[in-house]
């Protein structure tokens, strides 16, 4: 899964981005309201992390103007504690939900995930395919009680396959949801993790999870 982070603290970017890549986020950072703006409209993501107070445009114009493109990407407010207003307003400017700092990691983890659940349409918080168990917010894949063990990048890829679960995904729309901005889209690194995650997930296994759509991509489904 892919996060937009607008936030113009620079060490509290770096910590929130270190702390969900090594959650298996792609993130890309974006320091001021301009910028934030630009790469919410041009790139895809699945979460926009917004900061209220931010130069060059605040937080309120940019989840303005990403509602008025009819930009639907699910966005988490950050405010700061005296600034209850704001948070109103920020809800009513389309944002889905808010935070106020400082916060701990873990909450706002259980927040993107609460998010990315709504916006693929699950209830339960965790995804379970057939025999195979994924919790987004704990990290923890099993298959039939054991636990798999992924790196984030294979995990990302595994989640945006479950989230999609039934539904086929192009190697395109794989990168776009699991690399950040500075990935190169030509190489064939998708199938390589792919190949991959089929032995770790399939793998000894008869009913096999990951499939191949031919000329489309891949899909994750539980019926053969
Ligand atoms: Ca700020």
């Amino acid at each position: 899964m892919r996060i937009l982070l607008i936030e113009d603290e620079k060490r509290l970017s770096e910590t929130i981005k270190k702390g969900l890549a090594e959650s298996g986020f792609a993130v890309d950072q974006a320091f001021d309201g301009e910028e934030g703006l630009y790469l919410g409209q041009s790139e895809t993501y699945d979460v926009i992390i917004l900061d209220l107070m931010l130069p060059k445009l605040d937080g309120i114009t940019v989840c303005k103007k990403l509602r008025d493109k009819k930009i639907a990407v699910p966005i988490l407010m950050l405010t700061a504690k005296a600034q209850v207003e704001n948070r109103v307003t920020g809800l009513d400017a389309g944002a889905d939900d808010y935070l106020t700092k400082p916060f701990e990691f873990v909450e706002l983890k259980a927040r993107i995930n609460a998010l990315l659940r709504r916006n693929y349409r699950q209830t339960e918080s965790a995804i379970v395919i057939d025999t195979l168990e994924i919790d987004p917010v704990k990290r923890i894949v099993t298959r039939g009680d054991k636990p798999i063990t992924l790196t984030p990048k294979e995990f990302s890829i595994l989640e945006y396959l479950a989230r999609n679960q039934d539904k086929p995904v192009t190697r395109t729309q794989i990168t776009e949801h699991t690399w950040d901005y500075n990935f190169d889209s030509f190489s064939n690194v998708v199938d390589v993790f792919i190949a991959t995650l089929r032995k770790k997930i399939d793998g000894g296994h008869k009913n096999k999870l990951i499939h191949t759509v031919h000329g489309v991509g891949y899909v994750m489904s539980a019926k053969k």
